[in-house]
């Protein structure tokens, strides 16, 4: 499904060029769960940005099911992104003073779908991510734990074969972390392929495979021996909590 061959990509501020990565090939296959780990500037971004059609390699070819879209314009990339992919950060990027409901319709309104079904599909994504109650309250009257699982629903709504996400339990505590890994291993059990970018190895223990970069190189590539289930973690914390244990 995403073919990243040779990938060089320079950014020039001025008179200054940074390589942010420096041939970088790779495959992933549909349906797969991958986490992109390395250290502060290794290049994860960058990665994901260009996996998530927000920008192209200076070099290399990137094919996309079966697509080269490494050399397309920023129309035909946008058009792929809202066909194919769903974006969640770190920071959630929420709109603060609409509802979640309507945070989570945004995606639909660009993409030209009329209100009654934008409606009908947003509360269905919300309650696939356990907030169907909070449809009508705003971003800031929830906790960081549902504000991601508003993002996750907004990248849902217009069913993407790929989620990207960066850093996306960057800002979480333990618990709702892995209420958004429970929820991310829920859609790849569906069918979803999903790419995540974590410092946690706790959090890549959650996929399937981990990428490690290093100043611009993939320096490592191998499988999960142990995925660890989001449910069991999350089953241990209940437990705890209820002072079973
Ligand atoms: P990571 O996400 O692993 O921290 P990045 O992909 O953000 O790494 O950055 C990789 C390198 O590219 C860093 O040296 C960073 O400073 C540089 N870089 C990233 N984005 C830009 C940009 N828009 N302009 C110039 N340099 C950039
Ligand atoms: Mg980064």
């Amino acid at each position: 499904m995403i073919k990243a061959n040779n990938f060089l990509k320079v950014y020039q501020t001025g008179k200054i060029a940074v390589t942010a990565l420096k041939g970088v090939t790779f495959h992933i296959t549909a349906g797969s769960f991958v986490a992109i780990m390395g250290p502060s500037g290794s290049g994860k971004s960058t990665l994901m940005n260009i996996l998530g059609c927000l920008d192209t390699p200076t070099e290399g070819q990137y094919i996309l099911d079966d697509l080269d879209v490494s050399h397309m314009g920023e129309n035909d990339l946008a058009k792929i992104r809202n066909l194919k992919i769903g974006f969640v950060f770190q920071t959630f990027n929420l709109l603060p003073r609409i509802s979640c409901l309507r945070n989570v319709e945004l995606p639909m309104i660009y993409a030209g779908i009329a209100e009654k079904e934008r409606k009908n599909r947003a509360f269905e994504a919300l309650e696939k991510v356990g907030l169907a109650n909070w449809a009508a309250h705003r971003p800031t009257e929830i906790s960081g734990g549902q504000r991601q699982r508003v993002a996750i629903a907004r990248a849902l709504v217009n069913n993407p074969a790929i989620i990207m996400a960066d850093e996306p339990t960057g800002n979480l505590d333990t618990h709702s972390g892995e209420e958004v890994m429970a929820i991310f291993q829920e859609l790849n059990q569906q069918g979803v392929t999903i790419v995540l970018v974590t410092h946690e190895p706790e959090i890549a223990q959650h996929t399937q495979r981990i990428l490690k970069f290093r100043d611009g190189h993939l320096t490592e590539d191998h499988p999960v021996k142990e995925q660890i289930l989001a449910r069991d973690i999350l089953d241990g914390l209940l437990v705890a909590e209820e002072g079973l244990i």
